[in-house]
């Protein structure tokens, strides 16, 4: 009798076959993987990938097999092990004479891939600055030294430099700090009305700076929120600063703060935080890549800023950590709007205005 109820609810998939390649048993992953194998069928009608059928042909002869790695095409291509172990028990008549059994890499493929190419794009970020400064470096001690103009010229720029590396690696940092805490559920509770103030009065200067008024609208009563406040600040401060950043000059920034019966794609009630912006806006094939790490619209314009890329894919895991949402909308030539959604703790309202 097979073990079939354990082996149809395994991920990998398993395909028994007999000693004429007749597939005797296929369980469900297989199904899925291949091509609609079936029992009394020819293993090469399903499966046609030829190194895998040569590995059944070697460990049928009794040949010892390593695991083999493969990459079936088909829309997304799937990276795969394979594994054949030959039954010493049946090896020539109906019964099983062999097992295949296929494990699907494609997801921890892409999650090593992503990794490289998160390396990749760190190390280039970092060594920009740092070629900027050696670059100033090496002419300072050429003879510009000399020079008291260049020489405030080049240190000024060596210090502007130094100080994105110093944010990135912050920000890096922060990311990483972010990205291991993210399945743990915060359990602190957090007043938005302190958070909101809070930002509004650290990011004045900066928004003075640029002639930008920010206006702040809360209800009386705003939920308390399930949460980690530093965290939630860090979200918060990081959507008013692009506004800040990306906002016309002279323009306004609004906060608004509603309560909400429901937080998008969950059933509990919640809070939204709104920022919105009078800039120049985002062009909506790019409103889904925003919160990739290093994505940003005008690279250029971005760098000029004084930006990482960062920002937006700190915010994006603090808010899955929270079991949040965040919208963007935004209107070409008008401004955006950033949303986030927090869950209400559900024993707390937050007192009214002391
Ligand atoms: P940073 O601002 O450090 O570049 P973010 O991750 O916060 O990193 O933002 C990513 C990119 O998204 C920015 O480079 C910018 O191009 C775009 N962006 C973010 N906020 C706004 C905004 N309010 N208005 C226009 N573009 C924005």
């Amino acid at each position: 009798m097979l073990p079939v109820g354990v082996l149809d609810h395994l991920p990998d998939s398993v395909i028994l076959i007999n000693a004429h390649r007749g597939i005797v048993w296929v369980n469900r992953a297989a199904k899925d993987l291949f091509d609609n194998p079936r029992v009394g069928q020819h293993l090469a009608m399903s499966v046609r990938h030829p190194d895998i059928l040569g590995a059944v042909d070697r460990a049928m002869a009794g040949r010892a097999v390593r695991d083999l790695e493969a990459t079936l095409q088909g829309t997304p291509p799937r990276n795969i092990t394979v594994h054949v172990e030959r039954s010493e028990r049946d090896s020539d008549g109906d019964g099983i004479a062999a097992i295949i059994v296929v494990t699907d890499m494609t997801a921890s493929r892409r999650s090593e891939q992503m990794r490289a190419d998160f390396v990749a794009n760190a190390s280039h970020e970092l060594r920009s600055p740092l070629s900027a400064i050696i670059g100033f470096l090496e002419t300072l001690a050429n003879g510009a030294r000399h020079d008291p103009d260049a020489r405030r010229r080049f240190i000024d720029i060596m210090l502007r430099e130094s100080r994105r590396m110093t944010r990135l690696i912050d920000d890096l940092l922060s990311l990483s700090r972010v990205e291991i805490n993210e399945h743990v559920r915060p359990t602190g509770w957090v007043r938005i009305r302190r958070v909101v103030d809070q930002v509004a009065e650290t990011l004045a200067g900066r928004a003075r700076d640029r002639d930008i008024t920010i206006s702040c609208s809360l209800p009386d009563d705003p939920p308390v929120v399930i949460g980690d406040e530093e965290q939630v600040v860090q979200v918060l401060q990081n959507l008013v600063d692009n506004a800040i950043k990306y906002g016309a000059f002279g323009s306004c920034v609004e906060i608004r703060v509603e309560s909400v019966g429901r937080v998008p794609g969950r059933t509990s009630p919640g809070v939204s935080v709104m920022v919105r912006d009078e800039g120049d806006g985002i062009p909506p094939d790019m409103i889904p890549r925003l919160t990739e790490r290093f994505f940003r619209v005008d690279e250029a314009r971005s760098r000029r800023l004084g930006s990482t890329g960062l920002g937006l894919a700190i915010c994006k895991h603090i808010i899955n950590r929270h079991r949040g949402h965040l919208a963007i909308e935004s209107t070409r030539g008008r401004g955006s709007a950033f949303t986030v959604y927090l869950p209400a703790h559900p024993a707390l309202a937050e007192p009214g205005p002391a």
